[in-house]
């Protein structure tokens, strides 16, 4: 099983990847050809090894080499397979009587001891190599050996098929990162970033800039983590993004920034989310949305890993509004069809009540989406569960209709969709036979929104059963742009937020509304997305101070004050400028296939934002409180939090 990742892990380290620069044109090529022609590394110099273990091969023959690694198996106190980084090697443990304290040293080791080993490479006996280890052709006939550490009795076995619990692999991370799969992991990361640094730093001449992490609250966006100062009642915040330094940056005549940019936000855990994260943060001057657009294409393509499809460019891009009407989300997964179509006009005249209902209202429709051979692959329970989600997490009525269906599938409105209602239906939605067409009505975004979730839970329904509606293999880009400038607020819808940040321009044709009609106003915000996932967002920029200056105090109505140097900044001629942020740790997550975030980050948070492993966060005593002015109020029943301040730690299970 580990062979698979293993040879993922000595391509990657081993191939120069020469094959993304055919497809970046311009003048750039030859630049971009050199750089690209990267030198093998060098993966043995100043230790106390000559080669690692995953490195030899026949052509090593003959050769003397000492080798530092774990014991990952021992047979029959004659063979020892030692494993590094970059993989396995079969050591033969010499059985005569001379070399009695090499034998001692290697058979009493228990597992996972750290060994030196020094001897010869030698070719497997015929018919004992072994094709599934890409060392399998040669073994090491050992001369001398040192154990160099040994190991206790493990939390678990480090084999990538030995199957923990999450929580486990958190409390022993340091363990869990000698996998392989982890180790692929964090090491595809470490390419992909430094092959973004090189395109940005040495191909386009942007600079790495770092922005402080003790900031103060901002207005708008996402919820800070706060940390106490030594003044009286003043804290810092951890900013949610370098945003506001970047723009300043630019102020600055820094003019081409990006960062490595650690974020905070206090949001509670999400499978996709950490509540510290890793963005590649980049802004520019003088630039507009498709200039974005295409340096984000370009980072994209040169720092692909070499064992994966090639990006191809440019992007597709959706604006908002057909992205919620096709797909009832922001971040559509265009991997497959089942798109939601508007069949309000086939029902115009209905009996049934509740497509009635809806239709009389002046905002009212009835959308629907199909999924093709529906009734092959899913039950009449698969069906029931979805129209309960609909119900539950938004108060929607969802409907199956199976128009072609010869079975008895029961439809509760069937007997009230008249013949050419139905066959406008089949015209409409191409429906094939087997399909079934889930079908709602209200409110334009909340029925997209309704039917957008329950394509999505199709789609798993149906892989479930053995459909591929998403090839695995295919990255499938999309901007989404024109987004609306403004949202009505979650908590009190008579107010607007910012859809993306109140540092966002409109869109030049929409300027006019902003005074009369400021929820018609579209943005210059543009998204990322991949496979369905938003990995990353950005904006072109208000440089106008009094422009800003209105969005804030007026339409968002937030405090200016706490945002006078930025507005100062701006009258003081800052340039036109825009940027974006990828998330880093989703993209990485979507690259490796890893099921969680958590799998390419080195030492996450648990899901409920705890650091497993040295129990983070954790109490402090009164007294180092003091210096800060603040004191803990203990919530009534968390006597037994107080008196576990001084308590060995048990992590959360
Ligand atoms: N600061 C924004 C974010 O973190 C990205 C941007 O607008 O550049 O989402």
């Amino acid at each position: 099983m580990f062979s698979c990742w293993l040879s993922r892990l000595c391509r990657g380290l081993s191939t120069p990847t020469g094959r993304v620069t055919h497809l970046i044109q311009g003048s750039l090529s030859r630049r971009l050809m050199l750089s690209s022609q990267r030198r093998i590394p060098e993966l043995s110099s100043f230790v106390a090894r000559t080669n690692t273990c995953g490195e030899l091969r026949s052509s090593h023959l003959g050769q003397e080499v000492t080798l530092c690694g774990w014991i990952q198996y021992r047979r029959q106190n004659i063979f020892l397979v030692l494993r590094d980084f970059h993989g396995l090697v079969q050591v033969v443990i010499p059985q005569d009587e001379s070399a009695a304290s090499v034998k001692k040293i290697l058979c009493e080791a228990p597992m996972e001891s750290v060994v030196q080993v020094s001897g010869t490479v030698i070719s497997r006996p015929p018919g004992q190599e072994n094709p599934k280890m890409p060392t399998g052709e040669i073994e090491i006939k050992v001369k001398s050996a040192q154990l160099l550490n040994t190991c206790k009795k493990l939390p678990f076995e480090i084999k990538d098929f030995v199957k923990k619990t999450e929580a486990l692999r958190l409390q022993y991370r340091y363990l869990d990162l000698r996998s392989f799969q982890m180790q692929y992991n964090l090491r595809l990361r470490s390419r992909m970033v430094m092959k973004m640094r090189e395109y940005l730093c040495n191909l386009h001449g942007f600079v790495d800039i770092e922005t402080p992490t003790l900031f103060k609250r901002t207005p708008g966006g996402a919820k800070e983590f706060v940390i106490p100062s030594r003044e009286p009642g003043k804290f810092y915040c951890l900013p949610q993004s370098p945003q506001q330094f970047k723009q300043l940056l630019m102020v600055g005549g820094l003019d081409r920034y990006f960062q490595v940019a650690r974020c905070y936000r206090d949001e509670g855990s999400r499978p996709d989310r950490q509540p510290e994260f890793t963005q590649i943060d980049i802004e520019m001057s003088f630039v507009d949305q498709i200039g974005i657009r295409s340096l984000i294409e370009g980072l994209l393509q040169y720092s692909w890993p070499s064992d994966k499809d090639p990006v191809v460019v440019p992007f597709p891009s959706m604006t908002f509004a057909e992205a919620l009407a096709s797909y009832g989300t922001d971040k559509p997964d265009t991997r497959f069809g089942m798109k939601i179509v508007d069949i309000s006009d086939v029902f115009r005249n209905t009996k049934v009540g509740f497509l009635q209902d809806a239709l009389s209202k002046p905002q009212g429709t009835v959308k629907a989406i199909c999924i093709s051979e529906g009734t092959k692959y899913l039950k009449r329970k698969d069906i029931e569960s979805l129209r309960k989600l609909a119900a539950d997490h938004f108060n929607q009525e969802v409907l199956p209709v199976f128009p072609k269906a010869n079975r008895n599938w029961n439809s509760p409105v069937a007997k009230s969709i008249m013949e050419e209602q139905r066959s406008e239906l089949i015209r409409l939605m191409e429906i094939q036979e087997d399909g079934v067409v889930l079908l709602t009505a209200g409110e334009h975004r909340k029925a997209c929104s309704v039917l957008g979730k329950l394509r999505l839970e199709c789609a798993d329904l149906l892989e479930a059963r053995g459909l591929v509606l998403r090839d695995p293999a295919l990255f499938s880009f999309l901007w989404v742009v024109d987004f609306p400038l403004f949202l009505p607020k979650e908590e009190n819808p008579g107010e607007l937020e910012s859809a993306h940040h109140p540092f966002t321009a409109p869109h030049p044709s929409d300027i006019h509304l902003l005074h009369t009609e400021p929820k018609q106003v579209r943005s210059q915000h543009y998204d990322l997305v991949l496979n369905g996932n938003e990995i990353g967002g950005g904006s072109i920029r208000i440089h106008d101070a009094e422009l800003q200056r209105y969005i804030l105090a007026t339409l968002l109505k937030e405090d200016v004050k706490l945002l006078s140097h930025l507005l100062q900044a701006l009258d003081f001629g800052a340039p036109p400028h825009g940027g974006i942020a990828l998330g880093l740790d989703r993209l990485i997550c979507l690259v490796t296939g890893a099921p969680s975030i958590r799998d390419v980050i080195a030492f996450p948070k648990s899901f409920r934002g705890h650091d497993l492993m040295s129990n983070a966060p954790d109490s402090l005593p009164p007294e180092e409180l003091k210096p800060y002015h603040i004191q803990v109020s203990w919530p009534a029943d968390s006597e037994a939090e107080k008196s576990s301040l001084n308590q060995p730690y048990h992590p959360e299970s």
